[in-house]
């Protein structure tokens, strides 16, 4: 075993001792084994993160803060020992993995300071009987359950806020990235989190663990990112315990070219929102809409810009684009794009599966994809642009929020009308407006319609893991 369970402070071997491997993406060869944990484990971490929950809410949110700071401080500091870790298990470049890591500690940097701004409110009753005292407490022990595709940034976002909150947790990384999510807990850990108050339990039986837990009442909250599928599975079983839950979901961003946008913007735009995490992230942009004036002179700029990327292993300094994640995602990705060549697509570049090992997949630009392809309905997460052309703004709006996903939207025009008009629009949680780039510690990231509910970040972000509470004080006068 290479890596264990982290529970209460210290690193162990799951009951019974069962692994299960890690693979490195680029060869498809073992990278690692890891401890997979039983529901027997997954219950001692919640035993434990409740065990610890009343003394670290009363931990004084400087220390709180400080050890978030301390942890980003790390994090930067091993940068490319983080970035090689991210790149071995999820197979993104090295750059790319670099800026993860700066991504990912900023999380924890904001939610650094936001941990001595847990304000409250004091205010004179409507009737003018009492006194409204409001104060904010941590919600209490959480279960934060984790995706493969930014195994830093996606756990930091969570652990962030919770420790700024003074929650404690059990945090279920995704089986086909944990070790960079285990490498953090040990920075969190060395930069002073006390035992128990972050629990990390990797398993190969993701539901077998976290359903007991969704079950017991000293679980308070769950946050959840990954598939839609599964979010309204975990939403279902959180009914039970009327758990308070986040959830950021899956995607299927519209990106609009309008004729007078700038097309050195939006071709550069759509690289960033197209390629970035080698086209697996929720944000990527999953359907081009271009006006039919500039679709010509646009698809032939980004089809150039495409296929000119060195695609390899993410740990050649050469590469632009590395592998898929595993089979299961590049034969998706492939599917989705001969079932819209099928249907009348035509590959501009990319399209093939090349032979030898790892999960490469080109990047690939189809023009021409038909209203109701099936790639323009279900998220690629591959480095696929499907682009289709529109005539009217009307048009374009319809069929943008023709979609139960609703997490962000590219919009390039130079008109500012438009730009606020379609902006307003939009059923998306998050616009990039002129921009292929949304995420950012100190803005508010999260989704509408069946994208998620609650939002990562901004002054907003820690609040997922506060509880309100009011206090009617009673003023009666002195009595005479
Ligand atoms: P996934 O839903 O398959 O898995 C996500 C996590 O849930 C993993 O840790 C997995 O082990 C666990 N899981 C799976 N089934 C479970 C069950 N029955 N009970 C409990 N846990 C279970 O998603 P994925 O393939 O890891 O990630 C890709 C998806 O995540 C995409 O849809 C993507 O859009 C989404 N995502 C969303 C955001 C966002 O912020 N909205 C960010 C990143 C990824």
């Amino acid at each position: 075993m290479d890596k264990g369970l982290f529970i209460d402070g210290k690193w162990r071997a799951a009951t019974g001792g069962a692994t299960f491997p890690v693979e490195n993406p680029a060869t498809g060869e073992p990278l690692a084994e890891v401890a997979s944990a039983t529901p027997a484990d997954a219950m001692a971490a919640l035993d434990t993160a409740s065990r610890a929950q009343a003394s670290w809410a009363a931990t004084p949110p400087r220390r709180r803060g400080e050890i978030l700071r301390r942890a980003h401080d790390l994090l930067i500091e091993r940068e490319d020992e983080f970035a090689l870790l991210i790149t071995r298990e999820m197979g993104k470049s090295l750059a790319e993995s670099r800026a993860e890591v700066g991504y990912g500690a900023g999380y924890l940097r904001w939610f650094g300071e936001e941990a001595v701004r847990i304000d409250g409110s004091w205010k004179v009753s409507e009737d003018g009987t009492a006194r409204v005292l409001v104060t904010r407490q941590p919600v209490g022990p959480c279960l934060l359950i984790t995706p493969w595709n930014a195994p830093l940034a996606m756990p930091a976002r969570k652990i962030g806020p919770a420790v700024a909150a003074g929650c404690t947790m059990v945090v279920k990384p995704a089986p086909q990235a944990p070790l960079t999510t285990a490498a953090l807990a040990g920075v969190l850990a060395e930069a002073g989190l006390p035992d128990g108050v972050l629990n990390v339990i990797p398993t190969a039986d993701a539901a077998a663990c976290t359903e007991p837990l969704l079950r017991d009442g000293r679980l308070r909250k769950l946050w959840f990112t990954g598939s839609t599928a599964v979010g309204r599975l975990l939403l279902a079983q959180a009914a039970g315990t009327v758990l308070r839950t986040s959830m950021e979901l899956g995607g299927n961003a519209p990106f609009i070219v309008f004729p007078d946008a700038d097309l050195d913007a939006a071709v550069e735009g759509a690289m960033t929102a197209k390629l970035r995490n080698i086209g697996e992230a929720c944000i990527a942009a999953n359907r081009f809409h271009v006006h039919a004036d500039v679709a010509g002179e646009f698809s032939a700029r980004l089809s150039a810009r495409m296929s000119a990327l060195t695609v390899g292993p993410g740990t050649d300094p050469a590469t632009d684009l590395g592998p898929l994640i595993d089979e299961r995602q590049r034969s998706k990705v492939a599917g989705l794009v001969d079932d819209a060549v099928a249907a009348g697509a035509q590959v501009r570049t990319g399209g093939r599966v090349p032979a030898g090992p790892g999960y490469f997949y080109p990047p690939t630009v189809l023009t021409g994809v038909p209203a109701g392809a099936r790639i323009g309905r279900e998220e690629i997460f591959g480095p696929v642009a499907a682009i289709r052309t529109f005539e009217t703004e009307a048009e374009v709006l319809r069929e943008a929020n023709d979609t139960e996903f609703g997490l962000v939207g590219y919009l390039f025009t130079g008109d500012l009308g438009r730009a606020l008009r379609m902006s307003e629009r939009l059923e998306t949680g998050m616009v990039g407006l002129n921009r292929g780039y949304v995420s950012d510690p100190s803005a508010p990231f999260g989704g509408m319609k069946q994208s998620g509910i609650g939002r990562e970040g901004g002054d907003s972000g820690i609040d997922e893991y506060l509880e309100q509470k009011y206090i009617a004080i009673d003023f009666a006068e002195e009595s005479r």
